[in-house]
């Protein structure tokens, strides 16, 4: 089988002001909810977008302002996937329930493959998530590498 891995990694920067995807699924909201209001000032310094129950959840109990998309079980982990792959994105924090499973367990799987893919920095429970949010880079522009994807299309277009 032939290899079809980008050869050669390319530049980017983080601005300062991320972009900071929330999501939780409903089994985590309360933990989420509890986690967003310990870091609501530092949130609100960044732009923030979720997926629809999430967003609106944090935006009502908490009074940030956060982008609802599509609710996660119709499309919501998708748009942030997409968001990932146009590089418009560049954190992640998505409290995924491991004890129960998802209809839309295939589009969580595609969202973390594209964060993977894509070298964004994901937080899956509080406490990563308390990592990530108190990274020095946090408030800073980040140099970081992802997939050249001009090699890796005229590889496939020869
Ligand atoms: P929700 O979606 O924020 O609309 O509940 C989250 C999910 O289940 O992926």
């Amino acid at each position: 089988m032939s290899d079809t891995r980008p050869r050669r990694d390319v530049r980017r920067t983080l601005p300062a002001r991320k972009r900071i995807a929330l999501i939780a699924h409903d089994g985590k909201k309360e933990e989420m909810l509890e986690w967003a209001e310990r870091w609501r000032d530092t949130l609100a310094r960044h732009q923030l977008i979720g997926t629809g129950t999430t967003a609106r959840r944090i935006a009502s109990q908490l009074g940030l302002e956060v982008e609802p998309l599509m609710s996660g079980p119709l499309g919501g982990d998708q748009q942030i996937g997409a968001r990932i792959a146009e590089q418009a994105l560049d954190l992640l924090v998505f409290f995924w329930d491991p004890f129960a499973p998802q209809p839309h367990d295939p589009d969580v799987k595609a969202l973390l493959r594209l964060a993977a893919l894509w070298n964004v920095p994901v937080a899956c429970n509080p406490a990563s998530a308390d990592f990530l949010l108190s990274s020095p880079w946090l408030d800073r522009d980040f140099e970081m590498t992802i997939p050249d994807a001009g090699s890796w299309i005229s590889q496939r277009t020869g």
